[in-house]
């Protein structure tokens, strides 16, 4: 049956996109385009909708193919980084170091799971921040009938916001499919109540169960958790991700953000490189320690910051000379660089980060700023 909706959907979708290249007027252009945006929508329902039954008739069989599990998330997370940067979201992603680099299992399915979730939790978030994270469940007795599979891994996926909320009492009903909160929601944000039914569906052919964990109080956020069953795979060795690194070890680091996690997010990261990572949320603290004379090899600047932004903090430590030289990398949400490029010339920044911050960016970064010098 997919393909029956699908063929004339394409259709549909290609004419119209054919149709808004040619001259059109104002009026013209303008249905057009609701015909677009209207039938992108209708894509995503026709798909979830497709997927949803393929699930309910057992039709469908994961991949058990090995993949990079980084890779994975990370993926996840660029999919939804556009939206969260529009809403000045911060989103950030964890990954425990006991997790392996590459498992084995259906890498397209779980990005599918991770999407949905970090797509509600942007969508049901006006303010704050979204945090993935993965980390292995400890004690965990294996009950496989199968000795082959030998899933013996469980990995827990965490999706934590600050959003709205969900009431412990709507929390199991969300699973279900078409199913939302209220009759507002569809009104005020959009969907049509698949995502989790779909999401559900496939951890338990993952092996695992997905839950939900809110107070239900606005601005307190809602942490999802999936588990799936799985086990390592061989990586393909990425040193840089394990342990210390000649050029960089012993070096220091101020890091200047006002949000918690990602300070201690890069704080973890170049830890385990061995450099040593001292930290301000505070742009004019990050200005009275270099005048008081301690001296750092870099400097970590977060753009979006309220007492001072990173730009102004850049452009005030070129003022000072103990930072006249100081390498400077900048982390910001997508969609600014352009604007700030003059400003960042004048700053003279090394390095342009987008968030979520990851691990193997700010690595290059490092090395293209530390690789060529001497170090004692
Ligand atoms: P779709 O995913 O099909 O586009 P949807 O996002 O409304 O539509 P689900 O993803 O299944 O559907 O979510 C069901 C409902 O659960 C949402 O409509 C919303 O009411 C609630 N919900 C899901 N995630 C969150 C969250 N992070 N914070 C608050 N409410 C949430
Ligand atoms: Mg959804």
């Amino acid at each position: 049956m997919s393909h029956e909706i699908r063929t004339p959907m394409n259709a549909v979708i290609g004419m119209n996109t054919l149709l808004l290249d040619t001259e059109l007027n104002a009026e013209q252009r303008e249905y057009a385009e609701v015909v677009r945006n209207s039938s992108d929508a209708l894509l995503v329902i026709i798909n979830d909708i497709l997927d949803f039954s393929k699930i309910e008739a057992d039709k469908l069989v994961l991949e058990d193919q090995p993949f990079d599990l980084r890779e994975c998330m990370e993926e996840s997370l660029d999919l939804v980084a556009p939206a969260a940067a529009n809403k000045e979201l911060n989103l950030a992603y964890v990954m425990a170091e006991d997790v392996p680099e590459a498992i084995y299992g259906d890498a397209t399915r779980l990005r599918q799971i991770l999407a949905n979730l970090l797509t509600n939790a942007v969508k049901f978030t006006a303010q704050g921040e979204i945090v993935a994270s993965v980390g292995i469940e400890k004690g965990d007795q294996v009950v496989s009938s199968d000795p082959a599979a030998n899933n013996d891994l469980l990995l827990d996926f965490s999706v934590a916001d600050t959003g709205i909320g969900i009431a412990p009492e709507d929390a199991e009903r969300l699973f279900e499919s078409f199913s939302q909160v209220d009759a507002s929601t569809t009104r005020r944000y959009g969907g049509t109540g698949l995502g989790l039914a779909i999401s559900r569906k496939l951890t338990e052919l993952m092996g695992g169960t997905i839950w939900v964990e809110s107070a239900g109080i606005p601005g307190q956020g809602t942490t999802f958790h999936v588990t799936i069953r799985t086990r390592p795979a061989p990586a393909i060795r990425r040193s840089y991700l394990d342990g210390a690194q000649p050029e960089l070890a012993g070096r220091h680091v101020l890091i200047v953000d006002d949000n918690q996690t990602n300070r201690q997010i890069i704080r973890r990261q170049v830890e385990s490189w061995r450099m040593r990572a001292h930290e301000t949320a505070l742009p004019s603290e990050a200005l009275a320690r270099i005048e008081a004379g301690e001296s750092f090899d870099l400097a970590i600047l977060d753009v979006q910051m309220p007492e001072m932004d990173g730009l102004a903090l850049a452009e005030a430590l070129r003022r000072q000379q103990a930072a006249e030289t100081l390498p400077l990398v900048l982390l910001t949400s997508l969609g600014r660089q352009a604007s700030d490029a003059e400003r960042l010339t004048r700053a003279q920044v090394s390095a342009f980060l987008t968030k979520p911050i990851k691990p193997s960016q700010l690595y290059n970064e490092l090395l293209d700023i530390f690789g060529d010098q001497p170090h004692d």
